[in-house]
């Protein structure tokens, strides 16, 4: 099947793994092997007030609709382009007297959207929305009670739409959103915003090496007529060469962790044993839980256990004082545990990274950048050996690393890695995204003020 956009991928059963995509001729990195709009999207509702229900940006004032005062957009053209998408969810917000939760929201929309154009909405999708697996029968009791309430919330909501489900059916779509909703993200992809359901993504099987990469593109919402905005959607991008007839995979979970510990995540949330080539070979389990070795010095191995011990419990400290906005007290605690961490755990340690990680964020916020630039220098040198060269989050980390390092004044070193943040992400988001626009902006101008640091010395 090769219609519309979809000309360089092709449905096939892909063995224990059910269905997936492959590629029909090869591609290079940072190739776009397809595009997709959302089927259905919400904003959570934690951010409903902050971000607009049309385009996804992050936005100070906006607009809420007068008639159910719930959604909220950037203006009257944000609005008019989402109309169609949110008149009937206004119309049962306003009967119901009060807004239900993010997913019975997407599910009702999915529903709404479903009824008015099947669940097949352009030649170019490979799915109808109905055939997608829901892993219902695979969930735990636990899940299984939620999933109830779900339901008969959506049945309450529901009494506004005029054609009637079985329970049946409703847990059905719900199971469907549990293990393929899509997870959106705001235009700086800083943040989680939002959830939508993307039919030929969700046939994109996992992989802990994965030569693509999904990317919400949030389209250019500048033009002052929503007929000329360009749509929100995903871009499955190649992040290496793909030859001819191989499987196109992404990755569901963050691959900064130890094989076994995203094997049981993907078993928990997606309903699989992961076996691919990275957790059969247990590929960098190693480097994850290295030892520091200096002059020939190792720790002993009843040192090492009790350095990820204490290391465990530090990082719950300093979770909680984050989450009570103690951030002096995150400070210390972070500094504490890198002094004990130092000659027992590797650089390239998850532990040791993830205290880098959240010192380096909080001191920025706190604006003591030059100890928070020594920091994210550190952290990016980890994440360089861990990750693959065309990741994402890699990208992400080098960029943010790269500000700090400006901030700090170090602005060579800054502009090194904001180059190098800049290579990764012309693949993984391309030239036309947001964020790589960013990026451009602060390498011309660390690259001017480099310049003019030399003139000044010369
Ligand atoms: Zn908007
Ligand atoms: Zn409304
Ligand atoms: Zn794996």
């Amino acid at each position: 099947m090769t219609v519309g956009n979809m000309g360089s991928v092709q449905l096939f059963d892909a063995g224990k793994k059910g269905r997936g995509l492959r590629a029909t001729k090869e591609l290079t990195a940072g190739e776009v092997v397809f595009a997709e709009p959302s089927f259905s999207a919400v904003v959570f509702d934690s951010l409903a007030t902050q971000v607009c229900h049309s385009c996804f940006r992050r936005q100070a004032n906006l607009h809420r609709c007068a008639q159910c005062k719930f959604a909220h957009y950037c203006d009257r053209t944000c609005q008019t382009a989402c109309w169609d998408e949110h008149k009937q969810e206004c119309g049962a917000i306003k009967m119901m007297g009060k807004v239900p939760g993010e997913k019975v929201r997407l599910a009702a929309r999915v529903l709404w959207r479903i009824h008015k154009d099947t669940g097949i909405v352009s030649d170019s999708q490979l799915i109808s929305v109905d055939q997608l697996e829901d892993h219902v029968t695979d969930l735990p009791e636990e899940d299984l009670k939620h999933l109830k309430t779900d339901v008969y919330t959506f049945l309450e909501y529901w009494t506004y739409g005029r054609k009637q489900h079985s329970v049946d059916d409703i847990s059905h779509i719900f199971g469907i959103i549990k293990c393929n909703g899509f997870t959106l993200s705001d235009q700086r992809g800083r943040q989680a915003v939002g959830l939508g359901l993307f039919p030929n993504l969700c046939l994109v099987n996992h992989d802990c090496r994965p030569n693509c990469v999904a990317i919400l593109n949030h389209g250019n919402q500048s033009a002052v007529s929503s007929a000329l905005h360009s749509q929100r959607r995903v871009e499955l991008r190649a992040v290496g060469t793909v030859s001819e007839g191989e499987e196109l995979t992404v990755s569901y979970v963050d691959l900064l962790n130890l094989s076994a510990d995203r094997q049981k995540k993907l078993k928990e949330q997606f309903h699989f044993q992961c076996s691919c080539e990275q957790c059969s070979q247990r590929v960098k389990d190693d480097l994850m839980m290295a030892a520091a070795e200096s002059e020939g010095n190792k720790p002993s191995a009843d040192q090492l256990k009790e350095g990820t011990a204490f290391s465990k419990e530090y990082l719950e400290k300093i979770e909680r004082s984050r989450m009570e906005k103690d951030y002096c007290q995150v400070v210390r605690l972070c500094r504490e545990c890198l002094e004990k961490q130092d000659n027992i755990l590797a650089d390239t340690h998850l532990l040791k990274l993830r205290v880098l990680s959240v010192a380096s964020e909080v001191l920025s916020y706190l604006q003591s950048f030059s100890e928070a630039a020594d920091y994210a220098r550190r952290m990016v040198e980890g994440y360089i050996k861990l990750y693959h060269p065309n990741n994402a989050q890699l990208g992400m980390a080098i960029m943010r690393a790269g500000v700090t390092l400006w901030h700090a004044g170090q602005t060579e070193a800054a502009h090194g890695l904001i180059c190098k943040a800049y290579g990764i992400l012309m693949v993984t988001h391309g030239p036309n995204h947001h964020i790589t626009r960013d990026l451009e902006s602060m390498r011309m101008q660390t690259e001017m003020e480099l310049k003019m640091f030399k003139q000044k010395e010369d």
